[in-house]
């Protein structure tokens, strides 16, 4: 992981009158935040996000609700009566939020999810910050622009759609999809292929035997599938050296959006210029959130700071 020095914002920007009173009700509570999820118990959400608040100096407690499919509506009804400041929003809850928001922007049309809501007036506007967090986490950390760059997504569930869109909104001149359920694949596909002509995008089963020649190396390999979450035991399922496009330079940059040191990213790193796993996306994310929600610039490195070390210690069994 690369090592990067970022500048800080100025810590006492909270304390600007406009911004303070945004942030506290009318009888100068702070107003609630926190995540949503069924389960949500794992969630390293809680630990980014206080980090920033306390950068501030500002009193509010990020929590953390595990709330059923059955008590969402109910919910999200409280959500905007009581005038939280707003919500991260996780599995099972992306998709099944849409029908409660006021509002949302072409990002969640396109993905059919949103991951961040804002209370305001009464009323909930949604946005999917993930699309946006994959790409300033490429920027900062490895410095990667996607513009004519040939790349993979592996997955097509929810995550590898907002990751598609990513590649494609910022041009990336070929995206492979490839996926185990390879129907998936060809569904994602017709789904991004029309909006975005000016990328190759094209689905594939993920046997490399399939997959085309072609003699310049993967820029970028996505790993947007949930194999190291639920089997970080057992080996990928596709070498390291078809996934660069058998590249002996290590030019390929490989991404993981699961978290920590994964089965895929231990594979590959002989093989890598560069690797990132999934916890620096779930920062810039949530830094987006918190920017969202406060007015004020995300710390990032404290906040990737202390989803670290909140991930060791989750790790470690505490
Ligand atoms: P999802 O909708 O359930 O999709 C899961 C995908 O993984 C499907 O394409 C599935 O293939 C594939 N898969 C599962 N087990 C596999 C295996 N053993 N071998 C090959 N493929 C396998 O899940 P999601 O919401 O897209 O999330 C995917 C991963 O991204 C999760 O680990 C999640 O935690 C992570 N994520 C991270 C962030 C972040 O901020 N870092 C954000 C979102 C998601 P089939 O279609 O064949 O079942």
């Amino acid at each position: 992981m690369s090592e990067i020095n970022y500048s800080q914002p100025d810590p006492q920007a909270a304390l600007q009158s406009e911004i303070q009173a945004h942030l506290f009700n009318a009888d100068g509570q702070p107003r609630t935040v926190g995540v949503i999820g069924y389960p949500v118990e794992h969630s390293l959400s809680p630990a980014l996000q206080n980090a920033a608040f306390a950068y501030y100096k500002l009193p509010h407690r990020y929590q953390k609700w595990a709330v059923a499919p059955e008590e969402l509506k109910a919910f999200l009804e409280k959500v905007k009566r009581e005038e939280f400041l707003g919500l991260n929003v996780t599995v099972p809850h992306k998709q099944a939020v849409l029908p409660a928001l006021d509002e949302t922007d072409e990002v969640v049309k396109l993905t059919g999810a949103a991951n961040t809501l804002l209370a305001d007036n009464g009323k909930l506007a949604g946005y999917n910050t993930d699309p946006a967090g994959f790409l300033e986490a490429l920027k900062n950390e490895v410095n990667f622009d996607p513009r004519g760059k040939r790349t993979m997504v592996i997955g097509a569930g929810g995550a590898a759609r907002g990751v598609v869109l990513a590649l494609a909104s910022q041009g990336a001149s070929e995206i492979a999809v490839a996926n185990r359920t390879y129907d998936k694949a060809v569904d994602l596909v017709a789904q991004f292929a029309p909006i975005f002509p000016n990328s190759h995008i094209y689905a594939t089963p993920l046997d490399p035997a399939s997959w085309p020649f072609n003699r310049n190396p993967r820029a970028l390999v996505v790993n947007a599938t949930s194999q190291g979450l639920l089997e970080p035991d057992k080996e990928f399922p596709v070498s390291a050296e078809a996934l660069s496009g058998r590249d002996p330079d290590r030019h390929t940059i490989f991404f993981d959006l699961t978290y920590g040191d994964t089965p895929f990213l231990k594979m590959v790193r002989p093989l890598a210029a560069h690797v990132l796993d999934g916890l620096t996306m779930l920062v810039y994310q949530g830094a987006q959130g918190f920017e969202f929600w406060t007015g004020l610039a995300a710390p990032i490195s404290v906040m990737l700071e202390a989803a670290r070390t909140a991930l060791a210690e989750r790790e470690k069994g505490h």
